[in-house]
């Protein structure tokens, strides 16, 4: 199977011997960037879309994923970090990491290398491409943007979901193992469970992809760096004077998700703290000062409202 990386007349570029010299043959074709002549390499080098794609996208998942844990990891070991521990008492044991790391590795290798192998075929059929070059940096940034609002919409109502009765006991029971969260713990989850909050990550693209047929593999690959940064940042434990959330008010963060482990209940969302603030369902601290917040801006809006009349 021969790759169809290049969208332009560089057809004529074949692969080479070694990564290197199949490189260096790239370069040749003029209006690349760097990363855009990697990307081609790599698709011409194998010389097999289905494997490279395959390959690519699950590398990417364990390296960004454990790339990232890897610091929380660190910071969990070194006590000067622990006064910024949102759960101080709950440092984490190695025990509980190690069986933590091996549940995710299991998972990884049986629930989602599978269907990551199956992901070219559904890229070509709806039209999701690999070609170079990429789309421009405007289009992949607003795309991102909008993934990062539908997941959470996503997630919000799923994860709110896996909250009743059996579904609680039967699936999402094990995500809720460690009531003081750390970065591994992201995706310590139940199959089903990967699988379907899962969807909101991959399965979003591919919907938006199919109704207008406009979004590359590469801003996808970024997609989901960002989003597993997300997931992993979001279980870490650890709150920062320079945390996201104090710079942009509708990020969740790990404040907000330490409190959804803690108090079992409430903060369902993902990225966003928006629709647990409009659907009254925030957790813990957070829940007060909100319901304070509500009571105060209901007491002026009423007050206002007498001196009117
Ligand atoms: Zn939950
Ligand atoms: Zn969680």
């Amino acid at each position: 199977m021969s790759s169809k990386v290049f969208l332009d007349n560089a057809a004529n570029i074949v692969a080479q011997d070694s990564f290197i010299s199949t490189f260096h043959e790239v370069q040749k074709v003029s209006g690349l960037n760097i990363v855009e002549q990697l990307w081609a390499a790599y698709y011409l080098y194998l010389n097999n879309d289905i494997f490279a794609t395959g390959l690519l996208f699950f590398t990417l998942h364990e390296l960004m994923y454990f790339g990232r844990c890897l610091p929380w990891y660190i910071i969990d070991h070194l006590s000067y970090f622990n006064k910024y521990k949102i759960q101080a008492a709950k440092v984490p044991s190695d025990q509980e990491q190690w069986e933590c790391l091996r549940s995710v590795l299991i998972s990884h290798f049986l629930v989602e290398a599978l269907p990551i192998w199956f992901f070219h075929p559904i890229c070509e059929k709806i039209g999701i491409s690999y070609q170079v070059p990429f789309p421009s940096w405007t289009t992949i940034t607003l795309q991102i943007i909008l993934f990062f609002f539908l997941e959470d919409a996503w997630h919000y109502w799923f994860h709110r979901a896996l909250h009743y009765g059996d579904l609680y006991r039967l699936i999402h029971k094990q995500h809720h193992r460690f009531a003081a969260p750390f970065g591994l713990a992201a995706e310590y989850a139940h199959p089903i469970e990967v699988m379907l909050l899962g969807f909101g990550t991959v399965g979003i693209p591919v919907i938006w992809c199919y109704f207008t047929r406009n979004l590359h593999l590469f801003t996808i690959s970024i997609w989901i760096t960002l989003r597993l940064f997300q997931a992993v940042d979001a279980h870490s434990g650890y709150e920062f004077p320079v945390s996201l959330h104090h710079f942009l008010f509708i990020w969740a963060g790990a404040d907000h998700h330490d409190e959804h482990h803690h108090y079992f209940i409430g903060n369902y969302a993902s990225s966003f703290r928006i629709w647990d603030f409009v659907l009254d369902t925030e957790a813990g601290e957070t829940a007060r000062k909100s319901r304070e917040r509500k009571a105060k801006i209901s007491g002026e809006l009423r007050a206002a409202a007498k001196q009117v009349n």
